[in-house]
């Protein structure tokens, strides 16, 4: 059996990624997702155990000691961390499984697997990023200030990623994540097992 596939997935506050996950997720429910745990306090609307687990600052800090996390960082005031153990089980079940985390969190990822495969998602334009920021009415204007510096840093460091996909039309930009997807799917590296079956 092949090994499953990381795909990292980023993208600043605003740049809509969490509707585009949302929807791709839906059409391929054999992709895992990766649960994070944080420390920020639950926005209206959000479900313990959906997105992430809410934990306390302790309780992240004895998961950080018992190197139960594939990578970690602070963000905004809060520490936000991907458990290893829901990873390495996708990998080594032939499972492909979405972390969504920011660019820090993503080059750790990298160093510690190489072959995961990273996916900016990029807002068409600041104007948009600023109203969708503004729009959401769940953070004070200071938050949202704060949210706002960190899209331009995150958005410097695009160039970090293998593929960049633009959330200007919904549709097309999970159909552009859908596309890699598929693509990586059909790699050499992931077609050993079907030459062996088919030869015999
Ligand atoms: P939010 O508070 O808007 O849900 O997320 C803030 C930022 O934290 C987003 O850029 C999101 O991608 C990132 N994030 C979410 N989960 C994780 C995680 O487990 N690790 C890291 N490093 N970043 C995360």
């Amino acid at each position: 059996m092949s090994k499953g596939q990381v795909f990292i997935i980023s993208g600043p506050s605003g740049s809509g990624k969490d509707t585009v996950l949302k929807l791709l997720l839906n059409k391929y429910p054999e992709i895992k997702f990766s649960i994070s745990s944080v420390t920020r306090p639950m926005r209206v609307g959000e479900v313990e155990g959906e997105k992430y687990n809410f934990i306390s600052k302790e309780k992240f800090q004895e998961m950080i000691n018992n190197n139960d996390l594939l990578e970690y960082n602070e963000f905004v005031g809060n520490f936000y961390g991907t458990p290893k153990k829901p990873v390495e089980n996708a990998i080594n079940n032939g499972e492909d499984i979405i972390v969504e985390i920011d660019v820090n969190g993503a080059a750790q990822i990298r160093k510690k697997i190489p072959e995961a495969v990273s996916i900016f998602i990029m807002p068409p334009s600041l104007e948009l990023l600023k109203c969708r920021l503004n729009g959401r009415g769940t953070e004070t204007p200071e938050v949202v200030e704060k949210r706002l510096l960190e899209a331009l840093s995150e958005i410097k460091r695009a160039e970090e990623y293998d593929y960049i996909v633009v959330n200007d039309l919904l549709d097309e930009a999970v159909q552009g994540i859908a596309s890699i997807i598929v693509s990586e799917r059909l790699r050499l590296s992931r077609q050993y097992g079907l030459i062996n079956e088919i030869l015999g």
